[in-house]
């Protein structure tokens, strides 16, 4: 349940009172709390009676018996668009974002050539994979610790925040050290061992949607991050299997819309794993920016066509700044992060 609190002093007596049904009590904000979220397990009877006895409170304004079942993402506990900070860039409430980078870091020259030209392009997040989820145990699983390294020193050139995936729980600590914005994949949106692994390393979570993933587990999916310590959650449709082979996937724009309206999270899209198609890359990207979604993550490779990975899906680097330019023209400013690396240390990659 979500307690909207009369005054602030409510917080220790509310918090009082949950911990003494055995439920968890998570303010809105720690200097000023307003909403408290209460979680836990609690059977009908026991929610009830806590629920009138902080109904009968005169510092408690309100009690939100049913927030739904993802209490922490909801707009019940932030009405408002929370904005996640992915080390120097912000996502959610403002400007939107793009973020661009190859499917798989497979070497520097690839990576630094797709990373400058993400930041000519303006976008504001280096995406690649250095552990990479493949259907085929024969395909390129990623470079590993190696592409993790060279993912560091692109952020370095370029001071773009990186996100890259973690595939297991006790990968979580390697990755960590690197990524700004630790990526749960698609097929691991119910691994709930590891998404409470990465909600640990206290960091932002890229969150794609599953497959077959309502709404409603997307969100729970979103909650394990948050009650586990994540310190924001960014929301990705990814697109959901269907019956035509034309497409890979089919976006589900409404649902990243519908989703929006329940969670205060920010929502992107990624309209390669989406279609699986690189000609319907740019366009489906510009209809989730028209759409008003908080920013697009595609996938970019300097020769698509000799990729180790998804180079079907992948732009090249002119077709990048052509997207950019694309959404320029319909009045899109991406969000850039915040502060730039001073270039002495940029001066000083690769020595
Ligand atoms: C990826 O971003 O490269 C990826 C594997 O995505 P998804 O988990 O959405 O398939
Ligand atoms: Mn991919």
């Amino acid at each position: 349940m979500i307690v909207v609190l009369a005054s602030a002093s409510g917080f220790p007596p509310v918090r009082a009172l949950a911990r003494r049904a055995g439920l968890r009590c998570v303010p809105d904000s720690a200097d000023a709390p307003h909403r408290l979220a209460l979680v836990g397990a609690l059977s009908p009877v026991d929610r009830d009676e806590l629920a009138a006895a902080l109904e009968a409170r005169p510092d408690v304004a309100e009690v939100i018996r049913d927030p739904g079942s993802a209490p922490l993402a909801s707009r019940h506990f932030r009405p408002d668009p929370s904005v996640v900070a992915v080390g120097p860039l912000s996502i959610g409430g403002g400007a939107p974002i793009l973020a661009a980078g190859p499917c798989a870091v497979e070497s520097r020259e690839q990576l630094m050539a797709v990373a400058e030209a993400a930041a000519r392009a303006g976008a504001g997040l280096l995406r690649g994979g250095a552990f990479k989820p493949r259907t085929s145990p024969y395909a390129f699983q990623g470079l590993g610790p190696e592409g993790l390294r060279l993912l560091a020193e692109a952020r370095q050139q370029t001071g773009l925040p990186v996100a890259t995936e973690v595939l297991a729980a006790e990968q979580v600590d390697l990755v960590a050290e690197v990524a700004d914005l630790l990526q749960i994949g698609a097929r691991n949106m119910q691994n709930y061992a590891l998404l409470a692994a990465v909600g640990a390393a206290g960091k932002p979570v890229l969150l794609k949607r599953g497959l077959g993933a309502t709404l409603d587990e997307w969100l729970m999916a979103a909650e394990y991050l948050l009650a586990t310590g994540a310190t924001g959650v960014v929301l990705c449709e990814r697109g959901l299997r269907h019956f035509d082979p034309q497409t890979r996937n089919i976006l589900d724009l409404a649902g990243a819309l519908a989703v929006k309206s329940l969670t205060h999270l920010p929502v992107i899209a990624d309209p390669s794993h989406a279609t699986g198609r690189r000609d319907l890359v740019a366009p489906m990207a510009l209809a989730a920016l028209a759409a008003g979604l908080d920013g697009v993550i595609v996938e970019v490779h300097p020769d698509p066509d000799r990729a180790l990975s998804d180079g079907a899906q992948s732009i090249d680097l002119a077709a990048l700044a052509g997207l950019a330019q694309r959404a320029a023209a319909m009045g899109v400013s991406f969000a850039t992060p915040s502060v730039r690396r001073p270039s002495a240390e940029v001066e000083g990659w690769g020595r």
